[in-house]
């Protein structure tokens, strides 16, 4: 069930003595943030400003995440699970959401393989704004959209060739260099695997 203003009287604030445990995702690469517990005034508040705010039982009143720390939560959806006793809320998070500075609480948790390529990417995106002389992408970037498709070009005949010889460590190799500078070169136009994936996705839906 989404939560909206509207369905949100329909959780089971009763069952839960008013206090529903509330994990955070982000929205982007579907990973993990945090998790906190949510009342129905830190509900309401979490709707109307669009930032996560949290019932914290330590301080015991409300507590929107990032109140003090600057690294809010930008709030983008939230759902219930199959007997609404616990909430689901995407978000998009500026700065680290663990307040040890990393950017998930679970930071020694792996991360699922999509999760790693969108974190990759987010990266990749980052380096856009980096000195070319302290990082190999930033270099690339400032080569210039031409020399990183002629790379992607070369990656994908090495990719071909290895594949052809059945030579699986070189395959392995080639492509994870191709799917690099494949990522470079639509950050370079200023795209995104999104915006490959949808296309994807509606060919798929048809
Ligand atoms: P903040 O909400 O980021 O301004 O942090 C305020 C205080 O909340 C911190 O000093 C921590 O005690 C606590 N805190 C911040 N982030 C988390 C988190 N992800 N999980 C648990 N406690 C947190
Ligand atoms: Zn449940
Ligand atoms: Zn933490
Ligand atoms: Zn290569």
């Amino acid at each position: 069930m989404k939560i909206t203003n509207d369905t949100s009287k329909q959780l089971a604030w009763e069952k839960m003595e008013n206090l529903l445990p509330a994990v955070i995702q982000d929205s982007h690469s579907g990973r993990v943030l945090m998790q906190g517990y949510m009342d129905q005034e830190a509900l309401a508040k979490t709707l109307e400003s669009g930032k996560v705010t949290f019932f914290s039982r330590s301080k015991q009143r409300l507590w929107m995440k990032g109140e003090t720390s600057g690294n809010t939560l930008d709030l983008v959806d939230i759902s219930a699970d199959c007997d609404q006793d616990s909430l689901l809320i995407l978000a998009k998070p500026n700065g680290p959401t663990c307040h040890t500075g990393a950017s998930s609480c679970w930071f020694n948790s792996e991360l699922p393989t999509m999760t790693f390529v969108a974190e990759l990417e987010q990266i990749l995106a980052e380096r856009k704004e980096a000195d070319p002389s302290t990082s190999y992408t930033a270099e690339l970037y400032s080569k210039g959209i031409k020399r990183i498709a002629q790379k992607v070009g070369e990656e994908g005949v090495e990719t071909a060739l290895a594949a052809a010889v059945q030579d699986l460590e070189e395959l392995k190799n080639e492509s994870a260099d191709l799917l690099y500078h494949l990522i470079v070169l639509l950050q370079a136009s200023n795209l995104s695997l999104n915006d490959a994936i949808a296309v994807l996705k509606a060919r798929h839906n048809k």
